[in-house]
C-alpha cells in the first residue's frame, strides 16, 4: 500500500527495523547519521538504498523538520556511497519517491542510487 506523507511515523515500518537490526541488510555503508545497504529487488546492477536514522515519513518531513546537520550529514552520505562504489565517472541516478504518487511503498525516507549501466527512462 502506498505511503501517505502526512500520516506520523509508523517505528515498525521495515527499515525501522533494519536500523534497530531487528532484520538483516546488506550493507554498503553506515556513519552517524545514515545507513546504506542493497535493495533486495534491484532494478539495475547497482541499485542502493540510502535511508537516514532519523524517523522521517519522506522527504517532505525530512525537508520542513530534520536538523540542518541531520539533513547536511544524510545529503554527504548519498555521495559518499556514489563515490565509494565508483560510480561518479560514469554517472548514476538517485530518485526520491514520496506519497502516492511518487509510489513509496515504505514509509521511512530513502533514497534509492542507481547505476553501474545506462540507465532507462525511469526506474522503481
Ligand atoms: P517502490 O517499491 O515502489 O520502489 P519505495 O520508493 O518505497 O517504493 O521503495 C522501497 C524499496 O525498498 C523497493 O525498491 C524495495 O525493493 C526495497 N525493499 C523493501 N524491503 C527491503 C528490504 N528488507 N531490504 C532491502 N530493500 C528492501
Amino acid at each position: 500500500m502506498s505511503v501517505d506523507p502526512t500520516k506520523p511515523y509508523d517505528p515498525e515500518n521495515i527499515f525501522a527495523k533494519i536500523l534497530r537490526g531487528e532484520i538483516p541488510c546488506n550493507k554498503v555503508y553506515e556513519d552517524e547519521w545514515s545507513l546504506a545497504f542493497h535493495d533486495i529487488n534491484p532494478q539495475a546492477d547497482v541499485h542502493i538504498l540510502v535511508i537516514p536514522k532519523g524517523e522521517y515519513v519522506s522527504w517532505d518531513d525530512f525537508s520542513a523538520k530534520a536538523p540542518a546537520d541531520e539533513i547536511a550529514g544524510f545529503v554527504r552520505a548519498v555521495g559518499h556511497v556514489a563515490r565509494e562504489q565508483g560510480l561518479v565517472v560514469r554517472g548514476y541516478r538517485l530518485l526520491g519517491n514520496v506519497g502516492r504518487n511518487g509510489g513509496q511503498e515504505v514509509p521511512h525516507l530513502h533514497v534509492h542510487l542507481f547505476g553501474g549501466g545506462p540507465l532507462g527512462p525511469m526506474l522503481a
